[in-house]
């Protein structure tokens, strides 16, 4: 969220909430650091664990370990580190409900959405267990004569993955699969908001017969996240989290010699045409603003109607915002809401500063989340579905990331409007056009400059074979994750060139440059 805000050490820790630790050797490891951070339940505001902030000491013997891993499990064959890998395919498979159930609780998610979370980190599992295809090299036979040239691929080491409290199952899934099925071994360093996810995954792994050693995690803060960014041993880093941090982890990462990738921030536009269905725009809109309280990097943020729409637009989206169930993403008497709350109550704050600011600065507030809250949860961090109009383009409401349940309509005249706003942004994640105009949206597909775009669809987050990544400021580094840039991003490629010596053909002494 903000250089200052994360990193806390909890003042209040407590002795009779669950103290979470780290996954080192293949076993939970204690924290013997005396730092750790608060767990809540969103839902209710309570504190339901502790997590451990690891120190120097803890930092140093989680990376030794992963050293250890990689040693043995880089010299593993394909045909084991694939077994190993439909293990874990299927053991996820089968108790994928245990994980949605501890994602709920950390983040705050409803079931079903923190169910598909896994599903799409699941199928990055099943793109991976198909690597020996994809980090097969290639082999050129008598590149000169008697010369054979191929390529190898082989792993990187020590791997580091360090992810945000959004998607705390999925977003390690996007890397970690491909990086241990290329032979690396992983630490992974969770977000401390909703760090269980990452734990219950190394069990897994463990069940499934990865070595020990192989996937580790690192709780902690920025002292964790310095010591991967700066350790000799780690031979990369992939971070998502926002922007500010991801250049921070770029710069510095990239300063120590790693190779690295670094997803940041988004503010999403959806460039609503005149032609479009407007009741498909209106639910589209409410999907992708409010599914998961707009806590996602690929939310619709912004609704860019070109006029005459607007007016008959806001209408229909407020009418669906009223019929929003909002609630304990765990379900009250069976029954699921639509949307649970924001991850913290400093969160939530922040997203009403944003509504307080628009208003501020001209907006018109349609529909108001301010002050919201849930029968029996009045404690829990909830923030109401908001809808804002007229939003000024110098807001700051406009211009930032609000990462909360906010649509802000902003009206254009024009298709060539709305894109030049979308191309004139600092971020460059994801991006939506709805029309019926097919040589319109082939004009937009070319001409946007963002790094993921749908036509008619709000969230177009890529199948785990296509590959994820922003542009502009919303991905630092030239890698996306995973599809085949992850495959490429954790395998250094190594070029042989080969010849079986033939006394006949070796051509003697001769010190000018090899030519074919
Ligand atoms: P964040 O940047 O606060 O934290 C991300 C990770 O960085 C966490 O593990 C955290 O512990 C660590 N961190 C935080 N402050 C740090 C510091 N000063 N030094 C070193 N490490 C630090 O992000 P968040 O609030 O957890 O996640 C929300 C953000 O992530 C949003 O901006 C969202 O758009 C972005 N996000 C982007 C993508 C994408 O694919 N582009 C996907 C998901 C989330």
């Amino acid at each position: 969220m903000s250089l200052t805000e994360t990193a806390a050490t909890s003042p209040a820790a407590t002795a009779d909430v669950p103290h979470l630790g780290h996954w080192i050797d293949g076993a939970l490891r204690p924290s013997t650091s005396g730092r750790t951070a608060p767990v809540y339940n969103p839902a209710t505001g309570a504190v339901q664990a502790e997590v451990a902030l690891a120190d120097r000491a803890e930092i140093d013997e989680a990376i030794a370990s992963a050293q250890r891993g990689y040693e043995v499990w880089s010299r593993y064959s394909i045909a084991k580190r694939q077994s190993v890998l439909f293990a874990f395919r299927e053991l996820l498979n089968a108790r994928k409900g245990e994980l949605a159930a501890i994602i709920t609780a950390e983040h705050g998610k409803v079931r079903s959405d923190a169910m598909g979370e896994i599903l799409r980190g699941q199928e990055v599992v099943e793109l991976a267990t198909g690597f020996p295809h994809l980090i097969k090299g290639a082999f050129s036979e008598n590149a000169s004569s008697g010369i054979d040239v191929y390529s190898l691929k082989q792993p990187l080491g020590v791997v580091g993955v360090i992810s945000p409290f959004n998607f705390p199952a999925m977003v390690p899934m996007w890397f970690f699969p491909i990086a241990i099925a290329a032979g690396n071994a992983v630490v992974l360093k969770p977000s401390e908001k909703d760090p269980s996810a990452a734990l219950w995954l190394a069990e897994l792994w463990k069940e499934a017969g990865l070595p020990d050693g192989v996937f580790t995690v690192l709780q902690g803060d920025k002292l964790a996240v310095d010591g991967l960014l700066t350790s000799p041993v780690v031979q990369s880093i992939s971070f998502v989290g926002s922007t500010p941090i991801a250049q921070y982890i770029y710069e510095t990462a990239a300063k120590h010699g790693k190779r690295v990738q670094a997803l940041g921030g988004a503010k999403n536009h959806m460039l609503v045409l005149p032609d479009a269905d407007l009741d498909l725009v209106a639910d589209s809109a409410v999907n992708a603003g409010y599914g998961a309280a707009g806590e996602r990097c690929m939310a619709i943020s912004v609704v860019l109607a070109v006029e005459p729409v607007a007016d008959e637009l806001v209408a229909k989206i407020a009418e669906r915002i009223a019929k929003l169930k909002i609630g304990n993403g765990a379900g009250t008497d069976g029954v699921e809401p639509d949307m649970g709350p924001l991850i913290t109550d400093v969160h939530r704050d922040k997203v009403a500063s944003y509504v307080d600011i628009a208003e501020a600065d001209g907006a018109s507030v349609v529909v108001d989340g301010r002050g919201f809250s849930v029968d029996g949860h009045e404690d829990g961090f909830f923030f109401g579905p908001t809808l804002l109009d007229h939003v000024p383009t110098s807001s700051r409401a406009y211009t930032e990331e609000i990462f909360g349940p906010v649509l802000s309509v902003v009206r254009v005249a024009s298709y060539d409007e709305g894109l030049e706003l979308i191309n004139s942004g600092r971020f460059g994640n994801g991006t939506a056009i709805f029309t019926n105009d097919g040589g319109a949206a082939r004009r937009f597909q070319n001409e946007v400059e963002v790094g993921m775009v749908g036509i008619n669809v709000p969230i177009p987050v890529p199948v785990a074979y296509h590959s994820f990544g922003g542009w502009k400021q919303s991905l630092f580094g030239d890698s996306k994750a995973y599809g085949v840039h992850g495959f490429d991003f954790f395998t250094r490629e190594k070029a042989v060139t080969s010849r079986w010596l033939d006394p006949a053909t070796h051509g003697g002494i001769n010190l000018g440059f090899p030519q074919n």
